[in-house]
């Protein structure tokens, strides 16, 4: 007998841990490539994460998401940081490279600029990005590197928002401005891509609407949404009632793993299977 008991290690350190659907479709590509490889959904407290960073290194882990509350945390316990990782200055993926050193990446932001291409081309755009939290980070910094032009941050909070501003400014070709965002926000008339990177729709909250003049939404504006849970947010059923073209969380979700396996395991995954897997626990009639 010559068989090799022995699987390729991967998973994710987050709390709650409970709701993240993450090993469902990472683990769906690893079967359909028939790979011998497994993801570990585990729920680490923010005192242990040092510890479990030096589990995944003891058990020889190729690698692992790091999701709420680690991704700015995780950084001091890695060897190093990726280009994107280092201007976002958060990490959602852990990569083991060929010295055996865990380099800190992250994927959410060209998660989304891949989920947003198979709609619209990014380059030369004029961008409402609502939020300036980790995900409007991730994604402002790589619409700016796919060529977005500008980018208006609008935020509740005024030092969140100019401090995500100021980073867009120095660290990306894109130019940036801050608008404060206390009620019905008027969307500019030349906006390309509407995007909501706050929290706002999240499960359990899932009625919660964006505060924004909609009579200012027009069909040519693309509105993409970072919440998966559910994917059909109050925001795109207006953006597509107005007629606009949409890209939900799900997509983001999908793709910003899909780029993760990527690193982890070299091969391109069939995104398709990981939809599939989403689908049948978000949408299972
Ligand atoms: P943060 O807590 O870092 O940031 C939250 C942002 O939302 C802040 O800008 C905050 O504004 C804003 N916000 C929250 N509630 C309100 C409100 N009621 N009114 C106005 N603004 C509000 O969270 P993250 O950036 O890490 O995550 C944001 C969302 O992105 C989450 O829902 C997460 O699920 C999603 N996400 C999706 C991914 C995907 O692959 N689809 C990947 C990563 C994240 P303020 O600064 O004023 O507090």
């Amino acid at each position: 007998m010559n068989k090799n008991f022995l699987s390729n290690l991967t998973g994710s350190f987050a709390m709650p841990a409970m709701e993240n659907p993450t090993v469902a479709m990472v683990e769906a590509a690893y079967q359909h490539h028939q790979l011998d490889w497994r993801y570990i959904n585990c729920e680490v407290s923010p005192e242990l994460l040092k510890d479990a960073v030096r589990g995944a290194r003891a058990m020889g882990w190729a690698g692992f998401n790091c999701s709420i509350p680690h991704k700015v945390a995780v950084i001091e316990h890695l060897d190093g940081l990726g280009q994107s990782a280092m201007i976002i200055g958060a990490v959602n993926t852990v990569v083991r490279n060929a010295r055996g050193e865990y380099i800190g990446e992250n994927t959410d932001g060209r998660g989304f600029v891949t989920a947003l291409n198979e709609v619209t081309d990014p380059q030369g755009a004029q961008v409402i990005l609502f939020g300036a939290g980790g995900a409007a980070r991730a994604v402002a910094v790589e619409m700016a590197f796919a060529g977005a032009a500008h980018i208006t941050v609008v935020n509740r909070s005024r030092e969140r928002g100019e401090k995500l501003t100021r980073l867009i400014c120095k660290k990306t070709p894109a130019t940036a401005t801050f608008a404060i965002w206390d009620g019905d926000f008027r969307l500019p008339a030349d906006t390309d891509i509407v995007i909501n990177a706050t929290s706002i729709g999240l499960y359990p909250n899932i009625d919660q609407q964006l505060d924004i003049n909609w009579e200012t939404l027009s069909s040519d504006m693309v509105v993409a949404d970072g919440i998966h849970n559910p994917p059909m947010t109050p925001l795109l059923r207006t953006a597509q009632q107005k007629g606009c073209k949409c890209v939900n969380g799900q997509q983001m979700l999908v793709h910003q793993g899909a780029i993760g396996i990527h690193y982890w395991t070299g091969i391109e995954v069939d995104t398709r299977v990981m939809y599939q897997a989403l689908r049948e626990i978000f949408n299972p009639e």
